[in-house]
């Protein structure tokens, strides 16, 4: 075992040594990307699935490289993470979606919620709660109208220290959403020991709904799970009617999709604001 572990190693070393060449590349990158404006952010439309209306927007960030290329998110934000540049990147995008959403407020006064997607890292910034309270209040956004977006293992990672951040920032008014629900090692502890007011049921699940009894009785008993406790949900990566018309029968509050439709620019999303647009 031990000969061909080392074999192995040798093998794996290199393959490291260009993981971490890459992974240093893309962080200074990010860096002066930063600085550049190459990020910015698109919207995804989230959809009342009763009456068919927009109700909510998912900020999504994208890095147009100066070649050209489109950095994929998974990519650039695994790497912020790793490198310590999310704190910056994810204030960048904090920043960006609250005065987009202060300019959707005064155009149509009743702008939707929107949600934004939040990385462990930046929930053990011990001031996070504080810092995002005075963003808040100098957009003069109320703190209902912003969506935290979290994944499962936040929950679990830090526990106690976690759980009061949340704790706080639902104190506050802000809305804390479980994302990718289903996929990590979820525990329906946390659905009762933390502060959770949406549940996005993961992709996963949705993709082959219409021919999958199993992602069926999951779907289903997540939603009726979830309205027990008070909960909202929202499915996510909806792309086919027969995805709609099950979840609908399944009373899923929420949807997001490319049926309804991919994530867009800022001005997208305001047009469909001005035309009060619906599916
Ligand atoms: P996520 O939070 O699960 O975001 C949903 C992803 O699903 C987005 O990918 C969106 O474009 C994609 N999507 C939406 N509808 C559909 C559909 O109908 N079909 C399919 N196939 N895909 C759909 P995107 O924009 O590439 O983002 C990937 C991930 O990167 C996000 O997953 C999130 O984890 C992360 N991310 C993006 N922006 C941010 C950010 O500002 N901060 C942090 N921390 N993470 C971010
Ligand atoms: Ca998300
Ligand atoms: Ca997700
Ligand atoms: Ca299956």
């Amino acid at each position: 075992a031990k000969q061909a572990g080392r074999n192995q190693f040798a093998v794996f070393t290199r393959e490291m040594f260009d993981q971490a060449q890459h992974r240093l590349t893309l962080s200074r990158d990010i860096r002066q990307a930063l600085d550049a404006g190459q990020f910015h952010l698109v919207y995804q439309p989230i959809v009342e699935l009763e009456s068919m209306k927009l109700v909510g927007l998912e900020a999504l960030l994208r890095w147009k490289h100066e070649s050209g290329y489109m950095v994929p998110p998974q990519e650039f934000i695994r790497v912020a993470e790793e490198t310590g540049m999310i704190g910056r990147l994810g204030e960048f995008a904090m920043r960006q979606a609250l005065s987009d959403l202060g300019r959707w407020k005064a155009l149509t006064g009743r702008p939707p919620w929107l949600a934004v997607n939040i990385s462990g890292a930046q929930i053990r910034e011990s001031d996070f709660a504080e810092r995002l309270s005075v963003m808040l209040h100098e957009a003069r956004i109320e703190p209902s109208l912003l969506h935290l977006e979290i994944t499962e293992e936040v929950l679990i990672e830090n526990l106690m220290r976690n759980r009061r951040t949340l704790q706080k920032l639902d104190g506050i008014g802000m809305r804390i959403v479980v994302d990718d629900f289903g996929v990590g090692y979820s525990s329906l502890a946390y659905l009762k020991n933390f502060p959770i007011s949406v549940v996005k049921i993961d992709r996963g699940f949705v993709q082959d709904l219409a021919n999958d009894p199993e992602d069926q009785a999951i779907t289903r008993t997540i939603c009726s799970l979830t309205r027990d406790l008070g909960m909202a949900t929202v499915a996510e990566g909806i792309e086919h009617p027969e995805q709609l018309a099950l979840l609908r029968s399944f009373q899923c509050i929420h949807g997001q999709g490319y049926l309804f439709s991919r994530p867009v620019e800022a001005p997208r999303i305001e047009a469909m604001l001005m035309e009060s647009v619906d599916w």
